[in-house]
């Protein structure tokens, strides 16, 4: 079994044994932590590793996801704060070079007190990891946990996640939830140990937006460098673009659909959105995970495309060139995915923008062949759609509807940037 970081384990060299949570190692030696405190560094040759436990195992254990109830002040809305791990949940240990999880609800208020003021806050750990180790079943536990405390009489709900892939689980929750209350996506660049943390403001500022009328999926994070606003993003319409500034998050093709200025606690908003109780909640959590996204490279073989389609993957998102191209000789291996009802859609690596690929001859091309354009979604934003409008639906026609249909303003009708 392949041994992960987190994984509990027992190994056992010339008659001694050692057991412990696996860390993080460069040498290629297991390094493990065990319960003692201490490091053990066991170099792999002759060694017998058992695995006690798994990390996944532990993250879903019944104790873990106990609620952690905070007692309420009368008259504030009721917030529920899910987390599922990333800087905004963790605080580095420099000592041991662990990092610690700092999930409960009681942890945040003490470390952010401010929060008090706006809601009364309940906690609840859905996963603790990592966001580069989501994948799509857990965002359908996500979902699932969200639309609990909906039911359960949340006012707004503030999901805790690590910024790199924030935007993917925003995206699906936005599509497999219809909800009446505002769904807040919140992380931070910076953990809280650190005097730069943006971690505060970022919290504060999705408290705010959490209580608000915008019954959304939204991504709040910090506007700028300054402390004084976020913005809330559209969480279909949103990317992370920088690999540390706080202001890393930038809506694309679109206006965030406000902001909240953190000096006075406003809300001001500069796009139309869905508001509070408008839909009714509802969860449509099916998705085809194998549906696959390609970067197409100039010169790049079409047996990169080949791959997916003799690998057994249900739908391809290619991030094109420019206005969504790929080279003449990708054609035939588009063509052959949509003869097996492999649905392809096409967005492009200018990430700004619209598809059309009515202008030149490979574009043409590329629609004979079945491609679907996927205006001006962002390759990422497609993806998660593929794989949702796949769970939604077996049918190939009816699929291939549903990718060219706006669900969540994933698709913008005109082009405005
Ligand atoms: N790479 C980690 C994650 O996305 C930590 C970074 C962060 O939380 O911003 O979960």
């Amino acid at each position: 079994m392949e041994l992960e970081e987190g994984d509990r384990v027992k190994v056992e060299k010339t008659g001694v044994e050692y057991e412990g949570i696996v860390m993080p190692s460069t040498t290629g030696r297991i390094i493990i932590k065990m319960d003692s405190g201490y490091n053990a560094g066991i170099d792999k040759e002759g060694a017998t590793v058992t695995v006690v436990q798994k990390k996944k195992d532990m993250m879903l254990s019944p104790k873990a996801a106990e609620k952690d109830e905070i007692e309420p002040r009368k008259g504030l809305p009721k917030i529920s704060i899910l987390s599922t791990g990333g800087t905004i949940a963790s605080k580095i240990d420099y000592r041991t070079g662990a990092v610690t999880s700092q999930f409960s609800a009681d942890d945040i208020l003490r470390a952010i007190p401010e929060l008090m003021d706006i809601a009364n806050f309940s906690g609840r750990v859905v996963y603790n990891i990592l966001s580069e180790n989501m994948k799509a079943d857990y965002w359908k536990t996500l979902a699932k946990a969200v639309v609990e405390e909906i039911k359960n009489g949340a006012d707004g709900i503030i999901v805790a996640h690590g910024t790199d892939t924030m935007m993917y689980s925003a995206a699906a929750l936005s599509f497999m939830i219809d909800t009446p209350v505002p769904i807040v996506f919140v992380g931070s660049q910076r953990s809280a140990d650190r005097p730069s943390s943006d971690n505060a403001v970022n919290a504060i500022c999705a408290a705010k937006v959490a209580v608000s009328d915008i019954a959304e999926v939204s991504v709040v994070m910090h506007s700028d460098t300054s402390d004084e606003k976020c913005s809330i993003h559209r969480a279909t319409k949103v990317r992370k673009m920088h690999t540390s500034r706080r202001d890393a998050f930038r809506s694309v093709n679109s206006e965030p659909v406000g902001y909240v200025d953190y000096t006075n606690g406003k809300i001001f908003t500069s796009l139309p959105y869905v508001k509070r109780d408008e839909k009714e909640l509802a969860l449509n959590d099916s998705l085809e995970p194998r549906c696959a996204l390609v970067k197409f490279t100039p010169g790049a073989d079409p047996a990169i495309l080949g791959y997916f389609i003799d690998a057994g993957y249900k739908g391809i998102v290619i991030e094109g060139t420019g206005l969504g191209h790929v080279s003449t000789d990708w054609v035939p291996q588009i063509e052959r995915a949509t003869s097996k009802e492999i649905p392809v859609m096409v967005t492009s690596q200018c990430l700004y923008g619209r598809i059309c690929d009515r202008v030149y001859d490979t574009g043409r091309d590329m629609l004979k062949a079945g491609a679907v354009e996927g205006e001006d979604m962002l390759p990422e934003v497609a993806l998660v759609k593929m794989m949702w409008v796949l769970g939604q639906s077996e049918d190939y026609s009816t699929a291939v509807n549903m990718l060219k249909e706006n669900f969540k303003s994933e698709i913008n009708e005109r082009s405005l940037f």
